[in-house]
């Protein structure tokens, strides 16, 4: 698996609309066509404003789409007509609103947090795979978690390992960092195993687009050391 900068993204991610719009006009400054989006913190009516924004910007492809339970298959269809995602990220209790979205189940990749309990209707089987978020992954390992363990007796089954989230982690207090500053963030990634590393890799981080340009170049170094 080699990275390069068609398969680790730079992302549009942040707590609320205002970061999430200064990052698209950033994008649009800079001419970038491929990025990953988050709308994990976007409301119904700010996220018709992003949407909005993207339609006007320089973007053509969003590979990486983290939803947001909830969204309508409207709203996916969406994005497949305008921007031609692969990988949609959910999380465990998006579950419960698979059945809004009957024509991407496949498409589905789940993250787990650091943290929480399975729900035993959550099977990886039923929909696309396992997004890793790797920051998350060390989390749960360090804490040994159910959810850990789940994922890690899927490790012989490479292709539910489709994608992944990136960003820092911090050992001293075992959680992840979204707004990265120092390269030792990602010293955590010498430890993980192989098998959770997908095709694609989305940036997840809330520092500008700017920053994160910097830091994709020093990453995927990284990464292909590691891979
Ligand atoms: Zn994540």
């Amino acid at each position: 698996m080699k990275y390069t900068t068609k398969n680790v993204l730079l992302s549009i991610a942040g707590v609320n609309e205002k970061l999430l719009l200064s990052k698209i006009k950033e994008i649009n400054k800079l001419k970038i066509t491929r990025v990953a989006l988050f709308l994990t913190m976007i409301k119904k009516d700010a996220k018709r404003r992003v949407f909005k924004a993207l339609l006007k910007s320089t973007i053509k492809e969003i590979p990486l789409v983290h939803l947001r339970n909830d969204m309508s298959q409207e709203e996916i269809i969406f994005l497949e007509n305008n921007f031609h995602p692969t990988y949609y990220t959910i999380h465990e209790n998006s579950f419960d609103h698979l059945h809004k979205w009957p024509k991407f189940k496949k498409r589905l990749y789940l993250e787990f947090g650091g943290h929480g309990k399975r729900k035993p209707q959550a099977r990886v089987e039923a929909i696309g795979g396992f997004c890793v978020d790797l920051a998350h992954y060390k989390i749960a390992e360090t804490s040994q978690t159910v959810q850990f363990r789940y994922q890690f007796s899927k490790r012989k089954q490479k292709k539910l390992f489709a994608c992944n989230h990136l960003n820092g982690y911090s050992p001293k207090t075992n959680t992840c960092i979204h707004e990265v500053g120092k390269i030792e963030e990602f010293d955590f990634l010498k430890t993980l195993p192989k098998f959770i590393f997908g095709k694609t890799i989305a940036l997840e981080m809330e520092n500008p687009i700017r920053e994160q340009l910097i830091w994709r170049k020093k990453l995927i170094k990284m990464l292909n050391q590691r891979v």
